[in-house]
């Protein structure tokens, strides 16, 4: 493919972004939560760990320790114990009781609105600060997984490694209140057509709009 334009790149863009809403209208956030604490503990324990066997773990932890308070008075062994499956167990119990306690001491009890201060908490990446502020907040944001890096770059609409140079390369591409709803979209489709290994580029409807096949 020549050398793409960045507005030929944007106008491409905006056609992928409604093929994409076309093809999976309901695509939503595989965790579950009941709210904002809910899902920053979920993606927290996310980190190399299917969205799966969190939801099994999380259905056990949230109601015995769904609450920051009751996270940061528990003992570390009880939270280890209970979150030994998601893997990296040690310091995923560290990051939840760092951030419950600051969650509790610093911002009384509420998980913070803003992205500074969500990044402050311990085990908190801007990836997991963007779910929580999208998904509870209503502040659109750009959530770069292993799926939106992956698809995006066979896309051609990034050629970055990393993340957070990958969000600042969609930021133009993608209007901001499609960031959110844009980013559970590419992650269906990184989990249902563009696999990692094995992408299905025959039964893929944005065949037409990626360079992978032009
Ligand atoms: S055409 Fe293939 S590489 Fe491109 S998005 Fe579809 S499945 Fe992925």
């Amino acid at each position: 493919m020549p050398r793409e334009s960045q507005a030929k790149r944007q106008e491409r863009a905006h056609l992928i972004v409604g093929v994409l809403a076309e093809t999976y209208p309901d695509a939503k956030c595989a965790l579950h939560y009941g709210n904002a604490f809910e899902l920053l503990i979920a993606t927290i324990l996310s980190a190399q760990c299917t969205d799966e066997r969190v939801n099994q773990v999380t259905a056990e932890l949230f109601p015995r320790f769904g609450t920051p308070e009751r996270i940061a008075a528990a003992k570390p062994e009880d939270i280890e114990t209970a979150i030994r499956s998601t893997g990296f167990y040690r310091q995923k119990a560290k990051s939840l009781q760092s951030a419950s306690r600051d969650i509790v001491e610093k911002f009384g009890g509420e998980v913070p609105r803003s992205l500074e201060e969500l990044v402050s908490l311990r085990g908190v990446a801007r990836k997991t600060a963007n779910v929580v502020l999208g998904n509870c907040f209503g502040v659109p944001g750009l959530t770069i997984d292993t799926h939106m890096k992956r698809v995006n770059r066979r896309l051609g609409l990034t050629t970055e490694e990393d993340p957070v140079k990958i969000e600042r390369a969609l930021m133009p591409l993608i209007p901001e209140a499609e960031w959110t709803i844009y980013s559970h979209r590419v992650i269906t489709h990184g989990r249902e057509v563009c696999d990692a290994r094995k992408p299905t580029c025959d039964r893929c409807p944005l065949s037409a709009l990626c360079p992978q096949l032009l």
